[in-house]
């Protein structure tokens, strides 16, 4: 009768968290379609903010590629790389 032995777990790689999560700590967004599908409720939400106090903390005007995480972030800022896509939109 032997007890249980409990398995190391080495060899195992803990990425599968790490995946989801970006370095930038921002939202990732799985697509760009995703992406700007969020970026259309916060505008809309702040819209109804403005209408409401006058005032809205959400400034996110844009999505782009993230290059660390391969996902699609939104920001604020316009002076991110502007990747070329012609046509798009
Ligand atoms: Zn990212």
């Amino acid at each position: 009768m032997s007890k249980t032995k409990s398995r190391d777990h080495r060899g195992h790689v803990q990425m599968a968290k790490l995946r989801y999560k970006c370095v930038t700590g921002k939202v990732r967004f799985r697509d760009r379609r995703e992406a700007i599908d969020a970026l259309h409720r916060t505008q809309l939400n702040a819209e109804r903010q403005r209408e409401d106090f006058g005032t809205t903390r959400r400034s996110e005007t844009r999505c782009y590629r993230c290059p660390s995480c391969r996902g699609v972030h939104l920001t604020s800022l316009t002076s991110y790389i502007t990747a070329p896509n012609p046509g798009a939109r």
